[in-house]
């Protein structure tokens, strides 16, 4: 996912939740007071649920980052975007920027991207949510390095393998039987 598909598929806040329902549920919603999936989505614009085992009624924002924001959903998006993308980090200056919300707004975001990245549950989670793979995430710049290492062994790996043709089988393995 990048940015533009986040703009054109999550235009609304109710695109947004039902975005956040599928990352988050897959398709059974869970009661996140009591666990039950004894659920029932009510017919409201705001898309709660109602839980028949503990009767409460719930949004999918409910123990995540996103629980009472006054930012819209398709912001926190785009600021998981953004950050997770950031190799080298972002400033709440320049999410502020980005996003079109004041400084203290920007950095409280960043803020709680930063800290629920730390538990899996909620790293989980936002991965899900910019589909992005949860194990590329925290800008792995190790995965370049680790792809320079098979790179060096085949760069290195073609000498000898070229040097065995332009010998010729017979003086490739004389000096072996001269050594046995
Ligand atoms: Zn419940």
């Amino acid at each position: 996912m990048n940015i533009i598909q986040i703009f054109e598929w999550f235009p609304d806040q109710e695109s947004c939740v039902a975005h956040l329902e599928a990352a988050r549920w897959k398709g059974e919603p869970k009661c996140p007071y009591c666990g039950s999936a004894n659920t029932a989505p009510s017919n409201d614009a705001r898309r709660r649920h109602r839980c028949y085992d503990c009767k409460t009624s719930f949004s999918v924002t409910v123990g995540t980052i996103f629980h009472r924001t006054h930012l819209p959903l398709q912001k926190w998006f785009l600021a998981i975007m953004l950050m997770l993308n950031a190799k080298k980090g972002l400033s709440a200056l320049q999410l502020s920027r980005d996003l079109d919300v004041n400084k203290n707004t920007a950095w409280r975001i960043a803020m709680q991207i930063k800290r629920a990245m730390t538990q899996a549950e909620h790293r989980l989670l936002l991965a899900g949510i910019v589909e992005m793979d949860e194990t590329f995430i925290g800008g792995k710049p190790r995965k370049g390095t680790k792809g320079d290492g098979p790179a060096r062994t085949a760069t290195s790996a073609p000498p000898s393998s070229a040097t065995t043709p332009t010998i010729s089988s017979t003086n490739a393995w004389r000096p072996a039987s001269w050594m046995s």
